[in-house]
């Protein structure tokens, strides 16, 4: 298989220097190194020339820990940082924190950044428009950006068509419209979603995320009426089941208990699922599941609501996770990726179901224009080459890390699709017994060596690069990884 060339750094490109792959690459650290303000003595140092990370300040350095002290005293703390990173400037796949110390970034800032940090024809999307107008607000007003996102969007969505969308600026907005929409459209009150699942933290979205008490803790009285079932998590089948024997049981529980005895089928609006679940520890279902769950929404007339938040935007290596397996939902939630990284929700509906009155539900900031283009730019991108990069260069990640997986015994499970990827952390394969400060410990000590990782799930790592990154950047991750796994392993199991 040909390697695509991905469009990331062809911009920033000399004009003399050849235009094959690893080239690319090479511009892209040179850019990144490049700080135009340095003096022209610094800048004629030596560059580094491989995108490696670099750590001349044990994490966290002396300015690190000046701004998180800063931090500490005037940001809420209800945020959930694992390790004390603060960003100085980003750009491709590496982060350089105020320290200066280089970080090759498997977070994209929680599956942001499809397009890598700051890439150069997001940024002139940007500027453009920001020196065109900054914001008129959607709701009130018409402008091109907000109608021909809508109009892309729909083309690319995988509703019915033709299909309208509602502008938000965060996943739990887009949520938030999702679930109101469910209920004004069939005028049911009921919904039925997923243990384990992460919608988002406003009441609406909150009532239907089961991840973690934390999240729900002295929030309640929530949205009532939703009923959270059993998600098919093959790993720890809530029903002690193995696949494909069980017959995809946890879906026709729902049709032969769940509607039967507790939420009466008339009633529900909506089905609500993560194709994959994110935040609840990247939980691939079988491939049976979603079809049949569309199945069930169909036969009793409730609408399908996919929470692509996290999924969407070519992240599992196809636009969007329902289209591996060719599931229309009735309604999608967006957001992360969807502008590679200003903050931007959609809510994507078929016409006919999205036919919400004037004032039914609007906001101030939703489709800024600014946000418009460079999801504009995302998307072109997206369909250019990152997509397929996605698929190609996930399923390297994922071969490797099933390779590293063999050698080592903290490693339980490797799941993902595309660069949404796993790793489940147990103390012994057989009991399946969680190894949760194993875990933190490991994605601690990648963050002191240069590689950054973040949690989900109680004791699962979650690999989300942006996709840009290359093979490369894998075996160096990787290589990270395996040094650290020994690492905690030798101080696990010696103390045994
Ligand atoms: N839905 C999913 C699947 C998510 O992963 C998230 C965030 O992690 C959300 C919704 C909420 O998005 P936001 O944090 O932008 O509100």
């Amino acid at each position: 298989m040909s390697v695509p060339q991905v469009d990331r750094a062809s911009p920033l490109r000399a004009p003399h220097q050849p235009s094959d792959f690893n080239s690319a690459y090479v511009a892209a650290k040179v850019h990144f190194l490049s700080d135009h303000s340095e003096s022209p003595a610094r800048r004629r140092r030596p560059r580094v020339t491989r995108q490696l990370p670099v750590i001349t300040t044990r994490p966290p350095g002396p300015e690190a820990k000046a701004w998180v002290r800063r931090d500490e005293h005037t940001l809420s703390q209800s945020v959930t940082r694992i390790y004390p990173l603060v960003v100085k400037r980003a750009r491709g796949v590496m982060v350089e924190d105020v320290d200066g110390n280089r970080y090759l970034d498997f977070t994209a800032g929680i599956a942001v950044v499809t397009t890598g940090h700051a890439h150069p024809k997001v940024v002139r999307a940007i500027r453009r428009q920001a020196g065109r107008f900054i914001h008129m607000s959607g709701t009130d007003f018409y402008y091109p950006a907000q109608i021909t996102l809508a109009e892309q969007l729909a083309s690319i969505a995988p509703v019915r068509k033709p299909a309208r969308t509602f502008f938000s600026n965060s996943g739990t907005e887009a949520m938030e419209a999702a679930f109101k929409l469910a209920r004004y459209r069939t005028k049911r009150p009921l919904m039925i979603a997923f243990q384990g699942a992460f919608h988002g933290r406003t009441m609406g979205a909150l009532s239907l995320t089961a991840s973690k008490a934390v999240q729900r803790r002295h929030f309640s009285p929530l949205v009532p009426g939703v009923t959270h079932v059993p998600y098919a998590n093959c790993y720890r089948c809530p029903y002690g089941l193995a696949y494909p024997s069980c017959n995809i049981h946890c879906v026709e529980v729902i049709r032969d208990v769940f509607l039967k005895s507790i939420v009466p089928a008339e009633d529900v609006a909506a089905i609500v699922v993560e194709p994959i679940q994110g935040e609840g520890g990247v939980v691939v279902p079988p491939p049976e599941f979603l079809p049949k769950l569309a199945g069930i929404a169909k036969e009793h007339g409730m609408l399908l609501i996919v929470d692509e938040v996290q999924t969407g935007m070519g992240r599992t290596g196809k636009m969007f996770a329902v289209d591996h397996w060719n599931v229309k939902p009735d309604i999608v939630a967006l957001a992360k990726g969807i502008a590679s990284g200003l903050p931007m929700g959609a809510t994507v509906a078929s016409a006919e179901v999205m036919n919400w009155g004037p004032g039914s539900h609007a906001n101030t900031f939703g489709g800024n224009p600014v946000a418009c283009e460079a999801a504009l730019a995302t998307i072109d991108l997206l369909q250019r080459t990152l997509i397929e990069n996605a698929r190609m260069v996930g399923a390297y990640l994922l071969a490797e890390l099933k390779d590293l997986g063999k050698r080592h015994r903290l490693v339980g499970d490797v799941r993902g699709k595309g660069l949404m990827t796993g790793i489940e952390c147990v103390k012994d394969p057989n009991t399946k017994a969680m190894a949760v400060p194993e875990r933190n410990a490991i994605i601690q000590r990648c963050f002191e060596k240069g590689l950054l990782l973040l949690g989900c799930g109680q004791n699962v790592i979650r690999m989300v690069p942006p996709l840009i990154i290359s093979k490369r950047d894998v075996d160096v991750a990787v290589e990270i990884l395996d040094a650290v796994l020994s690492e905690v392993e030798r101080r696990t199991f010696s103390n045994r």
